[in-house]
């Protein structure tokens, strides 16, 4: 397909915290679709996610700053966050077509959350500013998106880690190797995020 614009990847997350299959994803996405930008995009407020407890939302920015650090390819998005209040991706990527009119906008979305796209605020608007990058999560079935999303499947190499084994991992100080890049384990350190009894 030719574009006039720049082609925008957005992989948005709660992030909390990034761990090495985000990063293999954006890389992977970035390289398979020859995007001129990937943006890490990390939610203020996750609103699906209010049945939990989130870490704050500048301590989940800067784990994802530290693992795009040695990142050429990969920005953090403050976006989000700069915006303040609930996280609704359609504002994000109008705000972004805002700056950047001719631009593709590409959202990267894992296996398990195609399936529930059509739960996302405002979505019918959503899907006709974007085509999904949709990536294979191990242990989830992938389903086609729902009727109407435009859609690319792209592969790459499977990374069998979730932020919430990662967290509870920490928390009882099981081994983490290969699972979280070592500057955002540096930066959970110091940042004295996932103590047992947080
Ligand atoms: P949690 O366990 O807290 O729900 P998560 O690991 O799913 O977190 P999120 O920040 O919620 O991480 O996910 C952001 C995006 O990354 C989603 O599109 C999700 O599908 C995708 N994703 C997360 N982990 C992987 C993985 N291991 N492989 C492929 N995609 C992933």
């Amino acid at each position: 397909m030719t574009c006039p614009g720049p082609r925008i990847g957005l992989f948005g997350g709660t992030f909390d915290p990034i761990h090495s299959g985000h990063v293999e994803v954006a890389e992977a996405v970035r390289a398979a679709l020859r995007l001129d930008r990937m943006l890490v995009v990390v939610a203020n407020d996750p609103w699906q996610k209010h049945d939990q407890p989130v870490s704050p939302p500048e301590d989940r920015f800067a784990l994802v700053s530290a693992a795009l650090a040695d990142r050429p390819g990969l920005e953090a998005s403050r976006i989000e966050l700069d915006r303040g209040g609930p996280s609704y991706t359609v504002d994000t990527v109008r705000a972004v077509l805002a700056d950047e009119p001719h631009a593709e906008v590409v959202m990267v979305v894992g296996a398990d959350v195609v399936a529930s796209i059509d739960t996302w605020h405002d979505h019918e608007a959503l899907r006709e500013l974007v085509t999904l990058a949709v990536v294979d999560r191990p242990g989830v079935p992938l389903v086609d998106p729902p009727p109407g999303w435009r859609s690319v499947r792209v592969d790459c190499a499977p990374v069998d880690v979730s932020s919430t084994a990662l967290r509870s991992a920490l928390e009882s100080g099981e081994p983490v190797d290969g699972l979280v890049p070592d500057a955002v384990i540096r930066c959970i350190v110091e940042r004295d995020l996932y103590a047992k009894g947080r």
